[in-house]
């Protein structure tokens, strides 16, 4: 499950490749006979051919790490004539923000893909190394919990967030066997039957060609839903200064009824404008805020109405005034802005409406919750 996890990662990758790094990746990389992937030897070779063909220079220096996962790019590209049918050269190289964002170390990231330099593509390989780490992870953790919960085997400690792939792998087992950092990558928990190293991704490849639907959907299905990294959700980040928040909202129309509401709302889970209590945007009695909390929120309402400052938290039936995430500078609230002191968001009351949220708590706040009557 692993070997295909990380062959699907690696198409993944590919996609995000412009046309001059995948002539190089296959270059340096690839090889003319099918041929084991994984035998050190070989990999040896290629890395000297590699040398004399391209850039002696940097023959010495290539890592292990991204050899490998070079490798498995280049039989990838080969075998798909370099993926040209889901290729976008243009997609922004997601390898830059998610391998960032991932490893929160890897600041040398290629930012100029379109810039042919050997030493680009190297850096770029390594950034790719451990966003294919971090695109693993989703697939790890479910498998972790797995088996602590089937062999109550205790979960390792995560001492960093870079480290969980190393742990998490180990304690998978997929490997076994203790390395130097510098050797360790993704490509070592590969665990192919002996002899199927190439031949399997060979198949994998020739599988994903004959697929055929559109090419769009198959981009859509490689590049955006397959493996992704996930982020809790998050209410709708506000601006620190209530003024910029007004200015911005109050005169904004529905886009149900294009009327600037009365007491225009925001939702704060998708930032819809809604007409709180009015009967225009009503449907069978129920009024918009209401309406929009079941399709957008499951039940659950935040809303920030704009002319009071006031948090309206909508859940089920009920309904409750949260309070106000914006204090001036006493931190003392400005219900409906009757002082018009200057209002800033408080983090520590954002923070908190959204760790309610997050956690179902709404029910043991200690809040006066009245019945809406659908009329929110
Ligand atoms: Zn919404
Ligand atoms: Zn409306
Ligand atoms: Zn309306």
């Amino acid at each position: 499950m692993y070997n295909l996890l990380y062959y699907q990662i690696v198409v993944q990758l590919c996609v995000t490749l412009t046309d001059l790094e995948c002539d190089h990746i296959v270059k340096v990389y690839g090889s003319t006979s099918a041929d084991s992937v994984n035998s050190a030897a070989e990999f040896q070779q290629q890395e000297s051919a590699a040398g004399t063909t391209n850039n002696r220079r940097r023959a010495g220096q290539q890592q292990q790490s991204s050899s490998q996962l070079g490798k498995a790019m280049a039989l990838v590209l080969s075998q798909t004539s370099d993926l040209s049918h889901l290729r976008r050269d243009c997609i922004p190289s997601t390898s830059s923000s998610a391998a960032a964002a991932a490893a929160g170390s890897s600041s040398t990231t290629s930012t100029n893909p379109g810039v042919f330099s050997a030493t680009a593509i190297e850096v770029n390989l390594k950034s790719m190394e451990l966003q294919l780490q971090a695109l693993c992870l989703p697939f790890l953790r479910v498998a972790a919990l797995l088996r602590q919960h089937l062999y109550r085997h205790e979960m390792p400690e995560i001492s960093a967030p870079g480290l969980e792939f190393v742990r998490l792998v180990y304690y998978l087992e997929l490997v076994t066997d203790s390395m130097d950092w510098d050797c360790f990558n993704a490509s070592k928990g590969l665990c192919f039957i002996p002899g199927t190293e190439t031949t399997l991704p060979l198949f994998w490849c020739q599988q994903l060609m004959e697929v055929r639907p559109p090419a769009d959907t198959v981009r859509e299905l490689v590049l955006i839903n397959q493996h992704s990294l996930w982020q809790q959700p998050r209410l709708l980040e506000l601006p620190r200064e209530y003024e910029r928040l007004f200015t911005y909202y109050h005169e904004r129309p529905c886009l149900n009824c294009y009327k600037v509401p009365k007491e225009s709302s925001i939702c704060l889970l998708c930032g819809t404008i809604v007409c709180l209590k009015q009967n225009c945007c009503a449907e069978n009695d129920c009024c918009e805020a209401v309406r929009h909390t079941l399709s957008c929120g499951g039940g659950i309402g935040i809303f920030l109405v704009v002319t009071s400052t006031y948090i309206i938290v909508i859940r089920g039936r009920r309904a409750c005034l949260w309070g106000s995430l914006y204090l001036d500078d006493f931190d003392e609230e400005d219900r409906d802005l009757k002082r018009g002191k200057p209002l800033y968001l408080s983090k520590d009351r954002f923070n908190l409406l959204e760790s309610q949220w997050l956690s179902h708590k709404f029910a043991h706040t200690k809040h006066t919750w009245v019945f809406h009557r659908d009329l929110l």
